[in-house]
């Protein structure tokens, strides 16, 4: 009997750590996070909105963000993280070292060899699958009818696209390089890398002598972004101009979500490029 109060301090000591220790709910329905906008669109296909969360404001792109306290709260609550990996996504890094227990899904680890070393990944139709698999994997759900259903996006924006591959195109940043590849289209060039990099005096002049000579015939401008560079460099010549927003924020998240983002995508190409 001399020994109990050290065995219940003992317990009780080995309860309160167990209780610190113990991890957020992990039972289903699983939090679902999203890092930006287009892959809650492809998440959106096996997850209920209610548990569908994405960590970037609307608009906001991976270049310009950068972490508030209450994200990370978001981070800590989620099950669950879609991300772009370390390279697009610098801020999640550390988290994804911190918190090994949760399922961290980086699409950029699904890319095929010789894909373009391109942080949006949401424009390679084949890594979205991949990651939609991957998911479902996670959720212990089945895949459903997402690889179909973007499988038949793919072959209307075959039928839209083909007749147009030879026509030039300029975009605003370098996000499309993936769509441009697995639709074989072809892009002349671009304003600039990212965003936040302006182009030069040289860059402008010869995007101008391009349009003049006829071997660009689309110019796409960017939602996030005054129209008034693009403006400047068709000035008085006959180009048509399109608009692509590269994190789709016009497209609502639905169980369609991301078939019907690369269905839009086809449509905005295609009006540019054709020449009526
Ligand atoms: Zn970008």
């Amino acid at each position: 009997m001399k020994n109990l109060p050290l065995l219940l301090i003992s317990l009780l000591l080995s309860l309160s750590l167990s209780s610190q220790a113990a991890p957020i709910s992990h039972e289903p329905p699983y939090k679902v996070l999203a890092t930006v906008h287009p892959l809650a669109l492809m998440a959106a296909s096996l997850v209920e909105t209610e548990q569908l969360s994405v960590l970037l404001p609307p608009g906001m792109t991976p270049h310009d963000f950068s972490l508030r306290p209450s994200d990370i709260d978001v981070i800590q609550s989620a099950d669950v993280i879609i991300w772009s990996g370390a390279q697009a996504e610098p801020y999640l890094s550390g988290f994804a070292r911190r918190w090994p227990d949760k399922i961290w899904i980086d699409v950029s680890q699904l890319r095929a060899e010789g894909q373009p070393n391109d942080g949006h990944w949401w424009f390679s139709p084949a890594m979205m699958v991949r990651a939609q698999q991957q998911l479902a994997n996670a959720l212990e759900l089945p895949a459903g009818n997402f690889a179909a259903d973007v499988d038949a996006a793919l072959q209307r924006a075959e039928q839209l696209l083909a007749p147009l591959r030879s026509r030039g195109f300029f975009v605003f940043h370098r996000a499309y390089d993936h769509w441009v590849q697995a639709m074989q289209l072809n892009q002349v060039g671009a304003f600039t890398l990212s965003p936040e990099q302006k182009p030069g005096m040289k860059t402008l002049q010869r995007m101008r002598d391009q349009l003049t000579s006829g071997e660009v015939v689309c110019v796409f401008s960017e939602p996030e972004f005054s129209p008034a560079l693009v403006q400047s460099v068709v000035r008085g010549l006959d180009v048509k101009q399109g608009e692509l927003d590269p994190v789709a924020s016009h497209i609502s998240v639905t169980k369609t979500g991301y078939p019907d983002f690369i269905q839009d995508l086809s449509q905005r190409f295609a009006t540019c490029l054709s020449p009526d």
